[in-house]
């Protein structure tokens, strides 16, 4: 067991050095990352200036406080997550997809940081998956939240968007539509104890784990088709992770540019369903497409620039 492990470790360094003198996917060095990030015009911010993650949290919050706009009757939100996305990704959207789409349409693009406050000096919390969705939902960071890794319960001290905002009748009802079993599938996974409470309290929040994207696809179109949608989506998609995890989060790795057209392919179909609604028009939507964190190499959870950089899409 010991001696596998071992093997592993030694074959995954030597396919480091191998992509770095190939040049394959390992282009990303911070200097380079840092000149492809800021030249992508549709950023409004810098490296320097980026946003907290949690901002996402403010963004809904601030969505559903604000008055209704003349002509609509009814506030909705959406967050179309893709999952370990990096913002040099950013470089390659075009008009098909989500995000090039959004920007085309009246949309924002802003340069987010994830791991924890005290940006960029010190990581307060693991550039994971939990914490970094987690952070979004709550407006925390794991100080509060708790949080601090994947594999950690969440008290419900801090209960998520979905729950408060359903529980304090801002909303009518919430849905949470993902594939990746850390959320609320696993015994450790981060919402378990709150899908709990939404049980015992009988709200009207729907947590629903799909096998795959693909799944998690059929499960918000499915959703935001019938007449009365939930108002408040969140999902995440997983394509970019999986290539990064495979291949290397970088924009210049082929697989993982798949994976950000997978995700930008999927994300177009939702918002494709939200514009196609028979009360679109009396509807103010607000959609935002966010990642939880970055990657370098085929990892992410550590403090490197590569890995704290997320962004935030919003129209
Ligand atoms: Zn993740």
């Amino acid at each position: 067991m010991f001696f596998s492990k071992f093997i592993c470790v030694l074959v995954t360094f030597f396919m480091s050095i191998g992509g770095m003198i190939t040049g394959t996917y390992f282009n990303d060095k911070t200097d380079a990352y840092i000149a492809n990030v800021e030249s992508i015009e549709a950023f409004t911010n810098t490296i320097d200036t980026a946003v907290p993650q949690t901002d996402v949290y403010d963004i809904i919050s601030q969505h559903f406080a604000a008055p209704l706009p003349e002509g609509k009757t009814v506030k909705k939100a959406i967050v179309i997550g893709y999952d370990g996305c990096r913002a040099d990704v950013l470089s390659l959207v075009n008009g098909d997809g989500a995000i090039g789409y959004l920007l085309a349409t009246g949309g924002s693009a802003e340069l987010s940081y994830c791991g924890g406050a005290n940006y960029p000096m010190l990581n307060t919390q693991k550039t994971k998956t939990a914490p970094g969705w987690c952070s979004m939902l709550t407006g925390e960071w794991a100080d509060v939240h708790g949080v601090t890794a994947n594999g950690v319960i969440k008290s419900n001290d801090t209960l998520t968007l979905l729950t408060t905002l359903v529980e304090d009748g801002t909303i009518d009802d919430s849905a949470f539509y993902v594939s990746w079993d850390g959320h609320f599938v696993n015994l450790n996974s981060t919402y378990i104890r709150e899908k709990e409470y939404i049980e015992e309290k009988g709200l009207d929040v729907t947590f629903l784990d799909a096998d795959d994207d693909a799944g998690t696809l059929t499960n918000t179109v499915a959703d935001i088709s019938s007449a009365d949608c939930s108002d408040f989506i969140f999902l995440t998609f997983e394509h970019t992770d999986h290539a990064g995890h495979d291949s290397g989060f970088c924009f210049t790795n082929p697989e993982y540019a798949e994976g950000f057209a997978l995700a930008e392919a999927d994300g177009r179909q939702i918002i494709n369903a939200i514009e196609s609604r028979a009360t679109y028009a009396q509807e103010d939507w607000l959609i935002i497409v966010t990642s939880d964190h970055g990657g370098f190499n085929t990892e992410h959870g550590s403090l490197t620039i590569q890995e704290r950089i997320t962004f935030i899409v919003t129209r």
